[in-house]
Protein backbone atom coordinates (compact mmCIF):
# COMPACT_ATOMS: atom_id res chain seq x y z
CA UNK A 1 0.00 0.00 0.00
CA UNK A 2 1.09 3.57 -0.95
CA UNK A 3 2.74 5.57 2.02
CA UNK A 4 2.13 9.46 1.24
CA UNK A 5 3.27 12.17 3.94
CA UNK A 6 3.46 15.82 4.38
CA UNK A 7 6.62 17.37 5.94
CA UNK A 8 5.96 21.24 6.94
CA UNK A 9 8.43 22.67 8.75
CA UNK A 10 7.37 24.76 12.15
CA UNK A 11 9.45 27.73 11.22
CA UNK A 12 5.64 30.51 11.72
CA UNK A 13 2.47 30.54 10.59
CA UNK A 14 1.34 27.13 8.31
CA UNK A 15 1.36 27.87 4.40
CA UNK A 16 -1.05 27.94 2.25
CA UNK A 17 0.84 26.09 0.98
CA UNK A 18 1.18 23.02 2.82
CA UNK A 19 -2.51 22.70 2.88
CA UNK A 20 -2.10 22.36 -1.11
CA UNK A 21 0.50 19.60 -0.95
CA UNK A 22 -1.51 17.92 1.87
CA UNK A 23 -4.64 17.65 -0.11
CA UNK A 24 -3.00 15.90 -2.91
CA UNK A 25 -0.85 13.86 -0.92
CA UNK A 26 -3.91 12.40 1.02
CA UNK A 27 -6.25 12.73 -2.19
CA UNK A 28 -4.25 9.92 -3.59
CA UNK A 29 -3.17 8.04 -0.19
CA UNK A 30 -7.13 7.45 0.43
CA UNK A 31 -7.65 6.73 -3.22
CA UNK A 32 -5.03 4.09 -3.09
CA UNK A 33 -5.75 2.81 0.11
CA UNK A 34 -3.20 3.42 1.65
CA UNK A 35 -1.39 5.90 4.95
CA UNK A 36 -0.96 9.79 5.29
CA UNK A 37 1.79 11.09 7.48
CA UNK A 38 2.61 14.06 9.05
CA UNK A 39 6.14 14.60 9.58
CA UNK A 40 7.29 18.20 11.62
CA UNK A 41 10.84 18.92 10.10
CA UNK A 42 12.13 20.98 13.10
CA UNK A 43 16.23 20.64 12.00
CA UNK A 44 16.26 24.63 11.28
CA UNK A 45 16.70 25.62 15.30
CA UNK A 46 17.54 29.46 13.67
CA UNK A 47 14.07 29.72 12.49
CA UNK A 48 12.11 27.29 14.85
CA UNK A 49 9.10 28.92 16.12
CA UNK A 50 7.28 27.15 19.28
CA UNK A 51 3.64 28.09 18.32
CA UNK A 52 4.01 26.90 14.84
CA UNK A 53 3.67 23.12 15.08
CA UNK A 54 0.11 23.49 16.85
CA UNK A 55 -0.84 25.76 14.22
CA UNK A 56 -0.01 23.08 11.40
CA UNK A 57 -2.18 20.26 13.29
CA UNK A 58 -5.01 23.27 14.04
CA UNK A 59 -5.28 24.08 10.47
CA UNK A 60 -4.82 21.04 8.58
CA UNK A 61 -7.26 19.56 10.88
CA UNK A 62 -10.03 22.52 11.00
CA UNK A 63 -9.73 21.51 6.62
CA UNK A 64 -10.54 17.88 7.15
CA UNK A 65 -6.98 17.35 5.75
CA UNK A 66 -6.27 14.94 8.94
CA UNK A 67 -3.04 12.51 9.07
CA UNK A 68 -3.09 8.50 10.12
CA UNK A 69 0.06 8.78 11.88
CA UNK A 70 1.95 12.08 13.36
CA UNK A 71 3.64 13.51 16.17
CA UNK A 72 0.04 13.70 18.30
CA UNK A 73 -1.01 10.70 17.28
CA UNK A 74 1.75 8.13 17.12
CA UNK A 75 2.42 5.28 14.70
CA UNK A 76 4.96 2.61 13.84
CA UNK A 77 7.52 4.85 13.06
CA UNK A 78 6.88 7.23 15.77
CA UNK A 79 8.98 9.73 16.65
CA UNK A 80 7.16 11.90 13.47
CA UNK A 81 9.11 15.39 14.52
CA UNK A 82 12.88 15.33 13.32
CA UNK A 83 14.41 17.33 16.27
CA UNK A 84 13.45 13.63 18.18
CA UNK A 85 15.40 11.32 16.01
CA UNK A 86 18.75 13.05 15.82
CA UNK A 87 20.12 9.54 16.78
CA UNK A 88 18.38 7.59 13.64
CA UNK A 89 20.44 9.70 10.73
CA UNK A 90 24.08 8.91 12.83
CA UNK A 91 24.30 5.49 11.59
CA UNK A 92 23.72 6.95 8.00
CA UNK A 93 25.71 9.90 7.82
CA UNK A 94 29.22 7.55 9.45
CA UNK A 95 28.19 5.31 6.58
CA UNK A 96 28.48 7.36 4.13
CA UNK A 97 31.98 8.89 5.67
CA UNK A 98 33.14 5.35 5.32
CA UNK A 99 32.40 4.95 1.85
CA UNK A 100 34.54 8.02 0.69
CA UNK A 101 30.64 9.16 0.11
CA UNK A 102 30.98 12.30 2.58
CA UNK A 103 33.86 14.10 3.97
CA UNK A 104 34.23 16.42 7.14
CA UNK A 105 34.30 20.02 6.73
CA UNK A 106 36.61 22.45 9.59
CA UNK A 107 36.04 25.42 7.09
CA UNK A 108 34.57 28.43 9.43
CA UNK A 109 31.87 30.73 8.30
CA UNK A 110 33.80 33.88 8.00
CA UNK A 111 36.47 31.23 5.22
CA UNK A 112 33.15 30.69 3.72
CA UNK A 113 32.20 33.41 3.11
CA UNK A 114 35.56 35.24 2.10
CA UNK A 115 36.08 32.59 -0.87
CA UNK A 116 32.38 32.53 -2.03
CA UNK A 117 33.43 36.41 -2.16
CA UNK A 118 36.51 35.90 -4.21
CA UNK A 119 34.44 33.32 -6.25
CA UNK A 120 32.21 35.73 -7.24
CA UNK A 121 34.93 38.49 -7.87
CA UNK A 122 36.38 36.76 -10.77
CA UNK A 123 33.17 35.35 -12.04
CA UNK A 124 33.55 31.61 -11.06
CA UNK A 125 31.09 29.78 -9.82
CA UNK A 126 30.20 29.46 -6.56
CA UNK A 127 30.16 26.36 -4.36
CA UNK A 128 32.84 24.13 -2.08
CA UNK A 129 36.35 24.63 -3.26
CA UNK A 130 36.84 21.23 -0.97
CA UNK A 131 39.93 22.47 0.86
CA UNK A 132 38.84 19.84 3.49
CA UNK A 133 38.45 17.10 0.90
CA UNK A 134 41.26 14.22 1.77
CA UNK A 135 42.59 16.37 4.95
CA UNK A 136 43.04 14.85 8.55
CA UNK A 137 41.37 17.17 11.30
CA UNK A 138 45.26 17.90 11.82
CA UNK A 139 46.32 19.07 8.29
CA UNK A 140 43.26 21.09 7.93
CA UNK A 141 44.06 22.64 11.39
CA UNK A 142 47.05 24.28 10.13
CA UNK A 143 45.78 26.09 6.97
CA UNK A 144 43.59 28.92 7.99
CA UNK A 145 39.66 29.36 8.70
CA UNK A 146 39.67 26.16 10.96
CA UNK A 147 36.54 26.19 13.12
CA UNK A 148 36.83 22.90 15.77
CA UNK A 149 33.35 21.59 14.83
CA UNK A 150 33.07 20.09 11.29
CA UNK A 151 30.26 19.88 9.23
CA UNK A 152 30.02 16.86 7.37
CA UNK A 153 29.27 17.25 3.43
CA UNK A 154 28.57 14.87 0.42
CA UNK A 155 31.18 14.44 -2.21
CA UNK A 156 29.35 14.99 -5.36
CA UNK A 157 31.26 13.27 -8.47
CA UNK A 158 31.48 15.83 -11.37
CA UNK A 159 30.39 13.27 -13.83
CA UNK A 160 26.87 12.50 -11.73
CA UNK A 161 24.07 11.83 -13.60
CA UNK A 162 21.43 14.31 -12.63
CA UNK A 163 17.75 13.08 -14.07
CA UNK A 164 14.82 11.84 -12.58
CA UNK A 165 11.41 10.72 -13.68
CA UNK A 166 8.59 12.89 -12.10
CA UNK A 167 5.10 11.74 -11.51
CA UNK A 168 4.08 15.12 -13.13
CA UNK A 169 6.54 16.23 -15.71
CA UNK A 170 8.34 13.38 -17.00
CA UNK A 171 12.06 13.54 -17.01
CA UNK A 172 14.05 15.90 -15.27
CA UNK A 173 17.39 17.40 -14.09
CA UNK A 174 18.53 19.90 -12.54
CA UNK A 175 22.38 22.15 -12.25
CA UNK A 176 25.12 20.03 -10.45
CA UNK A 177 24.87 20.24 -6.81
CA UNK A 178 27.34 21.83 -4.68
CA UNK A 179 29.12 19.56 -1.97
CA UNK A 180 25.80 19.42 0.08
CA UNK A 181 26.27 19.74 3.97
CA UNK A 182 24.57 16.57 5.45
CA UNK A 183 25.48 17.17 8.74
CA UNK A 184 25.25 20.33 10.54
CA UNK A 185 27.85 21.81 13.15
CA UNK A 186 24.92 21.72 15.75
CA UNK A 187 24.70 18.03 15.33
CA UNK A 188 21.59 18.71 13.31
CA UNK A 189 20.90 16.79 10.03
CA UNK A 190 20.25 19.39 7.11
CA UNK A 191 17.01 19.24 5.48
CA UNK A 192 18.36 16.89 2.32
CA UNK A 193 20.32 13.97 4.43
CA UNK A 194 17.08 14.16 7.19
CA UNK A 195 14.65 14.01 4.31
CA UNK A 196 15.64 10.88 2.72
CA UNK A 197 16.59 8.93 6.26
CA UNK A 198 12.83 10.01 7.11
CA UNK A 199 11.17 8.75 3.94
CA UNK A 200 13.06 5.62 3.99
CA UNK A 201 12.33 4.66 7.55
CA UNK A 202 8.70 5.74 7.22
CA UNK A 203 8.33 3.65 3.95
CA UNK A 204 7.13 6.80 1.88
CA UNK A 205 6.51 5.33 -1.48
CA UNK A 206 5.87 8.45 -3.04
CA UNK A 207 7.40 12.29 -2.51
CA UNK A 208 4.95 15.19 -3.22
CA UNK A 209 6.12 18.64 -2.65
CA UNK A 210 6.54 21.84 -4.15
CA UNK A 211 8.42 22.55 -7.44
CA UNK A 212 11.02 24.64 -5.98
CA UNK A 213 12.85 21.31 -4.33
CA UNK A 214 13.32 19.93 -8.31
CA UNK A 215 16.42 21.01 -7.82
CA UNK A 216 17.58 19.23 -4.50
CA UNK A 217 15.99 15.57 -5.61
CA UNK A 218 18.70 14.84 -7.77
CA UNK A 219 20.92 15.04 -4.02
CA UNK A 220 18.45 12.72 -2.68
CA UNK A 221 18.85 10.21 -5.17
CA UNK A 222 22.30 10.60 -4.89
CA UNK A 223 22.10 10.01 -1.01
CA UNK A 224 19.47 6.84 -1.92
CA UNK A 225 22.02 5.50 -4.64
CA UNK A 226 24.61 5.33 -1.98
CA UNK A 227 22.95 4.24 1.00
CA UNK A 228 21.73 1.24 -1.22
CA UNK A 229 18.15 2.71 -1.00
CA UNK A 230 15.02 2.64 -3.26
CA UNK A 231 14.15 5.78 -4.36
CA UNK A 232 10.36 6.82 -3.60
CA UNK A 233 8.31 8.07 -6.48
CA UNK A 234 8.37 11.85 -6.78
CA UNK A 235 5.87 14.38 -8.03
CA UNK A 236 6.67 17.99 -7.79
CA UNK A 237 3.48 20.51 -7.51
CA UNK A 238 3.49 23.43 -9.26
CA UNK A 239 3.86 27.07 -6.62
CA UNK A 240 0.65 29.12 -6.12
CA UNK A 241 0.84 31.94 -7.91
CA UNK A 242 -0.26 35.59 -8.03
CA UNK A 243 -1.80 37.50 -11.00
CA UNK A 244 1.68 39.14 -12.09
CA UNK A 245 3.27 35.38 -11.99
CA UNK A 246 5.17 35.70 -8.97
CA UNK A 247 4.64 32.80 -6.25
CA UNK A 248 2.80 33.99 -3.29
CA UNK A 249 4.41 34.65 -0.36
CA UNK A 250 3.89 34.66 3.97
CA UNK A 251 6.18 38.33 3.58
CA UNK A 252 3.41 39.66 0.60
CA UNK A 253 0.58 38.27 0.69
CA UNK A 254 -1.28 37.53 3.74
CA UNK A 255 -3.52 35.02 2.43
CA UNK A 256 -0.45 32.72 2.08
CA UNK A 257 -0.90 32.25 6.00
CA UNK A 258 -3.41 29.65 6.23
CA UNK A 259 -4.87 30.89 9.49
CA UNK A 260 -6.11 33.91 7.62
CA UNK A 261 -8.89 31.82 5.98
CA UNK A 262 -10.55 30.81 9.16
CA UNK A 263 -9.94 34.24 10.11
CA UNK A 264 -11.47 35.75 7.41
CA UNK A 265 -14.59 33.35 7.45
CA UNK A 266 -14.44 30.99 4.68
CA UNK A 267 -15.41 27.85 5.29
CA UNK A 268 -12.61 24.78 5.39
CA UNK A 269 -14.58 22.71 2.51
CA UNK A 270 -14.58 25.84 -0.03
CA UNK A 271 -11.18 26.28 0.75
CA UNK A 272 -10.33 22.29 0.06
CA UNK A 273 -12.69 23.04 -3.25
CA UNK A 274 -11.07 25.71 -4.24
CA UNK A 275 -7.37 24.45 -4.22
CA UNK A 276 -8.27 21.26 -5.81
CA UNK A 277 -9.06 23.59 -9.17
CA UNK A 278 -5.50 24.85 -8.62
CA UNK A 279 -3.45 23.08 -11.57
CA UNK A 280 -6.26 20.36 -11.80
CA UNK A 281 -9.22 20.43 -14.34
CA UNK A 282 -12.57 20.15 -12.85
CA UNK A 283 -15.11 17.62 -13.68
CA UNK A 284 -17.41 17.59 -16.60
CA UNK A 285 -21.29 17.38 -16.14
CA UNK A 286 -22.92 15.38 -19.28
CA UNK A 287 -23.25 18.56 -21.24
CA UNK A 288 -19.47 19.42 -20.86
CA UNK A 289 -19.55 21.77 -18.26
CA UNK A 290 -17.33 22.06 -15.80
CA UNK A 291 -18.32 20.62 -12.26
CA UNK A 292 -16.47 23.76 -10.68
CA UNK A 293 -17.97 22.81 -7.11
CA UNK A 294 -17.15 19.45 -4.95
CA UNK A 295 -16.55 18.20 -2.32
CA UNK A 296 -12.57 16.14 -1.54
CA UNK A 297 -14.35 12.82 -1.44
CA UNK A 298 -15.11 13.72 -5.27
CA UNK A 299 -12.07 14.70 -5.78
CA UNK A 300 -10.04 11.61 -4.39
CA UNK A 301 -12.44 9.66 -6.86
CA UNK A 302 -11.28 10.84 -10.13
CA UNK A 303 -7.55 12.13 -9.01
CA UNK A 304 -4.62 11.25 -11.33
CA UNK A 305 -1.49 12.36 -11.09
CA UNK A 306 -1.49 12.91 -15.22
CA UNK A 307 -4.07 15.57 -14.87
CA UNK A 308 -1.93 18.07 -12.96
CA UNK A 309 -0.88 21.04 -14.80
CA UNK A 310 2.85 21.45 -13.85
CA UNK A 311 2.18 25.59 -14.69
CA UNK A 312 1.87 27.55 -11.53
CA UNK A 313 -1.80 28.15 -11.21
CA UNK A 314 -3.27 31.22 -10.41
CA UNK A 315 -4.22 31.81 -6.63
CA UNK A 316 -7.35 33.58 -7.85
CA UNK A 317 -9.49 34.94 -4.20
CA UNK A 318 -12.23 35.97 -5.95
CA UNK A 319 -13.06 32.64 -6.93
CA UNK A 320 -12.46 31.29 -3.67
CA UNK A 321 -14.95 34.06 -2.34
CA UNK A 322 -17.61 32.81 -5.07
CA UNK A 323 -16.73 28.97 -3.70
CA UNK A 324 -17.40 30.18 -0.48
CA UNK A 325 -20.84 31.79 -0.89
CA UNK A 326 -21.73 28.62 -2.89
CA UNK A 327 -20.53 26.44 0.41
CA UNK A 328 -21.98 28.30 2.76
CA UNK A 329 -25.96 28.83 0.97
CA UNK A 330 -25.25 24.49 0.77
CA UNK A 331 -25.15 24.01 4.85
CA UNK A 332 -28.15 22.76 6.30
CA UNK A 333 -29.53 25.70 8.31
CA UNK A 334 -28.48 24.52 11.64
CA UNK A 335 -25.09 23.82 10.66
CA UNK A 336 -24.73 27.36 8.99
CA UNK A 337 -25.80 28.73 12.62
CA UNK A 338 -23.20 26.93 14.27
CA UNK A 339 -20.85 28.23 12.20
CA UNK A 340 -21.42 31.79 12.13
CA UNK A 341 -21.65 31.18 16.63
CA UNK A 342 -17.92 31.37 17.08
CA UNK A 343 -17.61 34.50 14.39
CA UNK A 344 -20.45 36.40 16.80
CA UNK A 345 -18.95 35.44 20.30
CA UNK A 346 -15.32 36.75 18.96
CA UNK A 347 -16.96 40.16 17.62
CA UNK A 348 -18.59 40.01 21.30
CA UNK A 349 -22.00 39.74 19.51
CA UNK A 350 -22.90 36.68 21.91
CA UNK A 351 -20.90 35.67 25.13
CA UNK A 352 -19.28 32.53 25.60
CA UNK A 353 -22.64 30.48 27.04
CA UNK A 354 -25.32 32.27 24.94
CA UNK A 355 -29.05 31.63 26.32
CA UNK A 356 -31.43 29.39 24.29
CA UNK A 357 -33.89 32.50 23.99
CA UNK A 358 -30.63 33.64 22.06
CA UNK A 359 -29.41 30.59 20.21
CA UNK A 360 -33.63 30.64 19.46
CA UNK A 361 -32.81 34.23 18.09
CA UNK A 362 -29.94 33.02 15.93
CA UNK A 363 -31.37 30.45 14.32
CA UNK A 364 -34.23 33.01 13.17
CA UNK A 365 -31.80 35.52 12.02
CA UNK A 366 -29.29 32.82 10.27
CA UNK A 367 -31.93 31.83 7.94
CA UNK A 368 -32.37 35.35 6.69
CA UNK A 369 -28.57 36.14 6.22
CA UNK A 370 -27.49 32.55 4.73
CA UNK A 371 -28.29 33.74 0.89
CA UNK A 372 -26.37 37.27 1.81
CA UNK A 373 -23.49 36.90 2.89
CA UNK A 374 -20.48 35.79 1.33
CA UNK A 375 -17.97 35.31 4.42
CA UNK A 376 -18.89 34.53 7.80
CA UNK A 377 -17.43 37.44 9.00
CA UNK A 378 -20.02 39.84 7.32
CA UNK A 379 -22.49 37.88 9.89
CA UNK A 380 -21.65 40.34 12.78
CA UNK A 381 -23.05 43.70 11.21
CA UNK A 382 -25.96 41.87 10.09
CA UNK A 383 -26.99 40.03 13.44
CA UNK A 384 -25.67 42.66 16.09
CA UNK A 385 -28.87 44.65 16.22
CA UNK A 386 -30.90 41.67 16.94
CA UNK A 387 -28.97 41.64 20.05
CA UNK A 388 -29.30 45.14 21.61
CA UNK A 389 -31.77 46.94 23.67
CA UNK A 390 -34.48 48.70 21.82
CA UNK A 391 -32.99 52.43 23.09
CA UNK A 392 -29.21 51.63 22.24
CA UNK A 393 -29.70 50.40 18.34
CA UNK A 394 -26.59 52.06 16.84
CA UNK A 395 -27.54 54.31 14.01
CA UNK A 396 -24.48 54.35 11.46
CA UNK A 397 -23.25 57.45 10.11
CA UNK A 398 -24.84 56.99 6.40
CA UNK A 399 -27.87 55.79 7.18
CA UNK A 400 -28.79 58.34 9.55
CA UNK A 401 -27.49 60.90 6.24
CA UNK A 402 -30.04 59.55 4.43
CA UNK A 403 -32.91 60.19 6.40
CA UNK A 404 -35.06 62.91 4.75
CA UNK A 405 -37.63 65.46 6.15
CA UNK A 406 -40.51 63.07 6.09
CA UNK A 407 -38.92 60.43 8.31
CA UNK A 408 -40.47 61.40 11.00
CA UNK A 409 -43.82 61.44 9.49
CA UNK A 410 -43.28 57.84 7.98
CA UNK A 411 -41.99 56.48 11.28
CA UNK A 412 -45.34 57.62 13.07
CA UNK A 413 -47.16 56.17 9.92
CA UNK A 414 -45.46 53.15 10.51
CA UNK A 415 -45.81 52.63 14.15
CA UNK A 416 -49.58 53.94 14.36
CA UNK A 417 -50.13 51.11 11.41
CA UNK A 418 -48.23 48.43 13.38
CA UNK A 419 -49.76 49.22 16.92
CA UNK A 420 -52.93 48.47 14.99
CA UNK A 421 -51.99 44.50 14.02
CA UNK A 422 -53.15 42.13 16.27
CA UNK A 423 -50.34 41.29 19.09
CA UNK A 424 -48.04 38.77 18.51
CA UNK A 425 -48.85 35.77 21.13
CA UNK A 426 -45.14 35.15 22.63
CA UNK A 427 -44.60 32.55 24.85
CA UNK A 428 -48.50 30.92 24.76
CA UNK A 429 -48.58 27.51 23.89
CA UNK A 430 -50.46 26.72 20.52
CA UNK A 431 -51.25 30.01 19.61
CA UNK A 432 -49.57 30.99 16.23
CA UNK A 433 -48.10 34.66 16.81
CA UNK A 434 -49.71 37.45 14.18
CA UNK A 435 -47.31 39.91 14.20
CA UNK A 436 -45.91 37.82 10.73
CA UNK A 437 -44.00 39.36 8.06
CA UNK A 438 -46.63 39.47 5.28
CA UNK A 439 -49.53 41.37 7.74
CA UNK A 440 -46.08 43.59 8.72
CA UNK A 441 -45.62 44.24 4.90
CA UNK A 442 -49.06 44.68 4.33
CA UNK A 443 -49.99 47.60 7.02
CA UNK A 444 -46.56 49.02 6.38
CA UNK A 445 -47.51 49.65 2.18
CA UNK A 446 -50.65 50.75 3.33
CA UNK A 447 -49.66 53.44 5.76
CA UNK A 448 -46.26 54.59 4.22
CA UNK A 449 -46.69 53.93 0.29
CA UNK A 450 -50.00 54.57 -0.02
CA UNK A 451 -50.95 56.57 2.71
CA UNK A 452 -48.71 58.96 2.49
CA UNK A 453 -47.71 58.46 -1.49
CA UNK A 454 -43.90 57.78 -0.52
CA UNK A 455 -41.93 55.34 -3.41
CA UNK A 456 -41.48 51.75 -1.75
CA UNK A 457 -37.73 52.57 -2.90
CA UNK A 458 -37.90 55.58 -0.16
CA UNK A 459 -40.90 54.83 2.14
CA UNK A 460 -38.79 52.00 3.97
CA UNK A 461 -35.46 53.71 5.03
CA UNK A 462 -36.26 55.18 8.14
CA UNK A 463 -37.60 52.13 8.88
CA UNK A 464 -34.69 49.88 8.42
CA UNK A 465 -32.61 52.59 9.98
CA UNK A 466 -34.80 52.48 13.33
CA UNK A 467 -34.67 48.68 13.22
CA UNK A 468 -30.98 47.78 12.43
CA UNK A 469 -29.28 51.33 12.54
CA UNK A 470 -28.20 50.58 9.00
CA UNK A 471 -28.90 51.20 5.33
CA UNK A 472 -27.57 47.53 4.75
CA UNK A 473 -30.13 44.75 7.28
CA UNK A 474 -32.02 41.45 6.42
CA UNK A 475 -35.03 41.44 5.07
CA UNK A 476 -37.44 44.47 6.94
CA UNK A 477 -40.90 42.72 7.84
CA UNK A 478 -39.22 39.75 8.87
CA UNK A 479 -36.58 41.52 10.99
CA UNK A 480 -39.42 43.57 13.08
CA UNK A 481 -41.23 39.48 12.94
CA UNK A 482 -38.47 38.22 15.03
CA UNK A 483 -38.27 41.23 16.90
CA UNK A 484 -41.98 41.14 17.98
CA UNK A 485 -44.01 44.03 18.11
CA UNK A 486 -43.19 45.69 21.51
CA UNK A 487 -39.73 45.82 20.38
CA UNK A 488 -40.16 47.27 16.90
CA UNK A 489 -42.23 49.82 18.47
CA UNK A 490 -39.80 51.04 20.66
CA UNK A 491 -37.13 51.10 18.09
CA UNK A 492 -39.30 53.42 15.78
CA UNK A 493 -39.89 55.33 18.80
CA UNK A 494 -36.34 55.36 20.27
CA UNK A 495 -35.46 57.07 16.19
CA UNK A 496 -37.93 59.08 16.03
CA UNK A 497 -36.94 60.72 19.42
P1 LIG B 1 8.57 33.00 1.22
O1 LIG B 1 7.93 34.19 1.92
O2 LIG B 1 10.00 33.16 0.88
O3 LIG B 1 7.74 32.45 0.11
P2 LIG B 1 7.42 31.36 3.04
O4 LIG B 1 7.75 31.51 4.49
O5 LIG B 1 6.17 31.97 2.49
O6 LIG B 1 8.62 31.88 2.26
P3 LIG B 1 8.46 28.76 3.00
O7 LIG B 1 8.76 28.77 4.46
O8 LIG B 1 9.55 28.91 2.02
O9 LIG B 1 7.36 29.85 2.67
O10 LIG B 1 7.65 27.48 2.63
C1 LIG B 1 6.74 26.86 3.49
C2 LIG B 1 6.01 25.77 2.74
O11 LIG B 1 5.09 26.34 1.83
C3 LIG B 1 6.93 24.88 1.90
O12 LIG B 1 6.51 23.56 2.02
C4 LIG B 1 6.72 25.36 0.48
O13 LIG B 1 6.80 24.29 -0.42
C5 LIG B 1 5.33 25.90 0.52
N1 LIG B 1 5.19 27.04 -0.37
C6 LIG B 1 5.85 28.21 -0.29
N2 LIG B 1 5.45 29.05 -1.27
C7 LIG B 1 4.49 28.38 -1.97
C8 LIG B 1 3.67 28.69 -3.08
N3 LIG B 1 3.73 29.86 -3.69
N4 LIG B 1 2.81 27.75 -3.52
C9 LIG B 1 2.72 26.55 -2.90
N5 LIG B 1 3.46 26.21 -1.86
C10 LIG B 1 4.34 27.09 -1.38
N1 LIG C 1 10.23 20.66 5.13
C1 LIG C 1 10.06 20.84 3.71
C2 LIG C 1 9.08 21.98 3.44
O1 LIG C 1 8.55 22.53 4.38
C3 LIG C 1 9.57 19.54 3.11
C4 LIG C 1 9.82 19.42 1.66
C5 LIG C 1 9.50 17.99 1.23
O2 LIG C 1 8.31 17.68 1.21
O3 LIG C 1 10.41 17.23 0.97
O4 LIG C 1 8.85 22.36 2.33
Amino acid sequence: PVRLRVAPSPTGDPHVGTAYMSLFNLAFARQQGGRFLLRIEDTDRARFREDSEQQVFDTLRWLGLGWDEGPDVGGPCAPYRQSERLTTYRPYVERLLADGHAYRCWCSTERLAEMRADQQACKQPTGYDRLCLGKSEEERRALPGFSETPVVRMRVPDDVDLAFEDLIRGRLTAPRPDDQVILKADGFPTYHLAVVVDDHEMGITHVVRGEEWISSTPKHVLLYRWLGLTPPAFAHMPLLRNENKSKISKRKNPEARLTWFEEQGYLPEALVNFLGLLAYPPAQDADGNDVEVFGFEDFVARFDWREVNPVGPIFDLKKLDWLNGVHLRALEPQDFTSRLLPFLQRDGVLGAAPSLGELGRLEQVAALIQTRIAHLTEATELVAPFYVADDAVEVAADARAQLKDDAPAVLDAAADALAALPDEHEGLLGSEPTFRAEAIEAALRGAVVDGLGIKPKFAFGPLRTAVSGRRVSPPLFESMEILGKTSTLARLAALRA
